[in-house]
């Protein structure tokens, strides 16, 4: 079996920037490969994070981009393939074909551990791979396992193997409620969540080793690693860390989280955008359009260009219709208001207003 290799996807966003630097500063012994998957169509300022990456991190970020041999950029050269189709939420084709397929190209049949930068604070699993030579660890997360293998590992099945296993992982005063726990198999009235959550709180490394220890007996990637040193991890980092990480790092926060100041109608407020990915990615919100269009408006024009034969990037509204001022201002303030009832949030950044969305989409694109 080729050697396992490690590799952390930067979307452009704060947390898998915040993750990198994690990585690369706390466990420097772990060879990594870093990528970014590139639309063709992200913001400068995406762009500019990556090279700041770059040269905190002394290596190179490899750019992988889906028709690679295409004379289009990669966005373009698929939508034509669709026939003008805009993607959408629900017709997503734009992540499997720029994101996900060139990163399992990029890895081919090669074992691999995938580091992901969802936090401690969030719910959302991310992507995982269907194929069975990449495995996810989400370093930021109390539980670092993904959800196939927490599966797979607390399954009512493998409940004597486990045992056995157990015996020679020490969880100290807890060794007792973990045998229980362990002997317990999954029903209604006790959940795979719940069995999770009290082996993690009898002890976050001695559950690691469990896992590694059971990974032996599979064919996950991690099962030919004689050690790894996320095993002994079991800080869990929260969407202040992240802010903390860039800024401490002099890597810096992504520019298009910096609040603007604008004032509609005599009332005043402050827009940003809240996450990476395309420039007319679908999942932002109709005050983040109003960003673009204020503060790239040559990114907006492009945008509007690919509105074309019914098809628009939100649903019931054109790009143009969305910036007649009437419009406009109704966006303005209605978000006005919102930012008013979320008054008492003291971020320095308007993620705690924008973030109503901010689980949605995939790993691959925000993270
Ligand atoms: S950022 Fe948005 S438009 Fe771009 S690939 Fe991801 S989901 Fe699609």
């Amino acid at each position: 079996m080729s050697k396992v290799r490690h590799v952390l996807g930067i979307s452009g966003g704060k947390d898998s920037a915040a993750l990198a630097i994690y990585v690369k500063t706390k466990y420097p012994s772990i060879d990594m490969d870093f990528y970014s998957c590139d639309t063709g169509k992200e913001l400068e300022e995406t762009y500019q994070l990556i090279r700041n990456l770059e040269v905190y991190l002394g290596v190179k970020i490899n750019l992988l981009q889906g028709a690679e041999n295409s004379s289009e950029d990669p966005f373009d050269h698929f939508l034509k393939m669709y026939g003008g189709f805009l993607p959408s939420s629900t017709a997503r084709w734009c992540t499997k074909k720029l994101k996900l397929e060139p990163f399992e190209n990029y890895v081919g049949t090669d074992p691999v551990i995938s580091y992901v930068g969802i936090r401690g604070d969030e719910e959302r699993e991310g992507y995982i791979s269907t194929k069975k030579n990449i495995q996810s660890i989400f370093p930021f997360r109390k539980n670092i396992w993904s959800q196939d293998v927490v599966s797979k590992l607390l399954s009512n099945q493998n409940l004597e193997q486990l045992l056995n296993i157990s015996q020679n992982v020490d969880f100290g005063k807890n060794q007792e409620k973990v045998i229980q726990t362990l002997s317990r198999k999954i029903e209604p009235s006790f959940t795979l969540y719940q069995k999770l959550n009290t082996l993690l709180d009898a002890n976050v490394k001695a559950f690691n080793h469990l896992v590694f220890d059971f990974l032996k007996t599979t064919d996950y990637p991690l099962a030919t690693e004689e050690s790894f040193p996320l095993l002994d991890n079991d800080e869990v980092l929260v969407r202040d860390d992240v802010f903390r990480i860039l800024e401490e790092s002099g890597v810096g926060v992504p520019a298009y989280y910096n609040k603007v100041d604008f004032e509609i109608n005599g009332k005043k407020g402050q827009y940003a955008r809240s996450r990476s990915g395309c420039f007319f990615c679908f999942y932002q919100q109709k005050i983040e359009w109003v960003w673009l269009y204020e503060q790239h408006p040559e990114l907006y024009k492009k945008a509007m260009e690919y509105e074309k034969d019914g098809y628009t990037w939100g649903q019931g509204e054109s790009l143009e219709e969305l910036i007649q001022p009437k419009r406009m201002a109704a966006i303005k303030e209605d978000y006005i208001k919102r930012m008013e009832r979320k008054s008492k949030v003291k971020s320095p950044y308007l993620l705690d207003i924008l973030d109503d969305a901010e689980g949605e989409g995939c790993a691959s694109c925000f993270v």
